[in-house]
């Protein structure tokens, strides 16, 4: 059986989240049952950009100083450490507020630049992945739940993607970016190649509508915690309200039989899972292409699926989106931007990604079409 702690956490008040997560962590025998002293033990916050923590984006820092404090109580060395997905991590870190902590603290900033190749477990012969990342006695998982406009929710197993160094993000995108499926496919690998100890999910304030860079902050009132990331996943997403069948990484999880996404066999303790249900928003992106076979998907992927598109008004032309484009699908040509949507996989890192928030999203026109007909009944 996998053991999910849920506890109410109405704030991230410094010390109503330090006793929360002691409480979390009781259940699960404490952190002292996953630190060791001595051991050198990385903290993998969700460090996406450099925002604020009331923009819900990133892990709030005072979660983080908890888990730190927790860490080095039980003798373990702290580290912090994550690959943004925009900016360097120490600018990332001080507009977060997690440099702070981590100064206070005397926990260590760990940038993901050096790499190591290890070997793929299934589909992907092999991964580059962080060398601290993989270097760590043991990695603790402080992912922040949010709706995802490519993968529907993103948690536990979703943060891990982190573990993959800045450019080469995009790199997965392109290689398995195009199918949501494979994709969630490769996030479950990377996560069974050096899985976490403890995840423990920042869910006091989460994320709803189009995230996760651009959605609305949403109280949850919680704190999550397990030693399986699959499990945890799985019961963010029934707090949340999130269909299963549209949670790509549970459902590759339960074709692949991933330890941790039989529901039978995950129990939940601390705060009753029916009183605590918070419905998220979810991303208003439609994809209709689930079943169809891949060269099917590649060619209707245009006319089913949404597409980023420019806000006039907003766009300050700076050329991140267009240098974020996996398979660079986006130029800046007579002061606007053009997309090429044959090209683009929709993988939504433009709009995860655009410093302003000026990507929009549109529906595919077969989509348009059938909502158009559907009207005129
Ligand atoms: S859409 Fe955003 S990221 Fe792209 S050029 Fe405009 S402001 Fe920059
Ligand atoms: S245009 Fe945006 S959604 Fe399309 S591939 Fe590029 S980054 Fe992804």
């Amino acid at each position: 059986m996998h053991r999910v702690s849920i506890e109410r956490v109405g704030s991230y008040d410094r010390e109503l989240v330090r006793a929360g997560m002691e409480r979390l962590l009781a259940p699960l025998g404490g952190m002292g049952a996953f630190v060791s002293p001595g051991d050198r033990v990385l903290l993998k916050p969700n460090m996406l950009a450099a925002k604020t923590p009331d923009k819900a984006v990133t892990t709030h820092p005072e979660l983080l100083r908890a888990a730190i404090g927790l860490v080095q109580a039980a003798g373990g060395i702290a580290l912090v450490g994550d690959s943004p997905g925009i900016g360097g991590i120490r600018k990332v870190a001080e507009r977060s507020g997690m440099l702070a902590v981590v100064e206070e603290t005397g926990a260590e900033l760990v940038a993901f630049e050096e790499t190591e190749e290890v070997a793929g477990s299934g589909m992907f012969r092999r991964f580059e992945l962080a060398r601290p990342y993989l270097e760590a006695d043991r990695i603790i998982n402080l992912p922040k739940l949010k709706t995802h406009e490519m993968m529907t929710m993103t948690c536990a197993v979703k943060n891990l993607f982190g573990a993959v160094v800045g450019t080469a993000k995009a790199g997965w995108h392109l290689k398995a970016g195009a199918d949501r499926e494979q994709f969630a496919r490769m996030l479950l690998e990377i996560y069974l190649l050096r899985p976490p100890v403890l995840n423990i999910v920042d869910a006091v304030v989460a994320m709803e509508g189009n995230g996760p860079g651009s959605g609305d902050p949403k109280p949850v009132g919680l704190l999550l915690a397990g030693t399986n990331a699959v499990a945890l996943d799985v019961i963010a997403a029934e707090i949340a309200g999130i269909p299963r069948n549209l949670l790509y990484v549970e459902r590759a999880a339960r074709e692949l039989r991933v330890d941790g996404a039989d529901r039978n066999r995950i129990e939940t303790v601390g705060a009753d899972l029916d009183e605590v249900r918070v419905p998220l928003r979810l991303p208003h992106i439609s994809d209709v292409q689930f079943g169809l076979p891949p060269f099917l998907k590649n060619r209707l992927r245009h006319y089913l699926t949404s597409r980023p598109v420019q806000k006039d008004e907003a766009c300050a032309l700076c050329g991140v989106c267009r240098d974020a484009c996996p398979p660079r699908a986006i130029e800046i040509r007579d002061g606007r931007l053009v997309f090429d949507y044959h090209s683009c996989i929709r993988c939504f890192c433009c709009r995860e990604l655009c410093p302003h928030n000026a990507l929009d999203v549109r529906e595919g026109s077969a989509m348009r079409l059938v909502r158009r007909l559907r009207r005129g009944r």
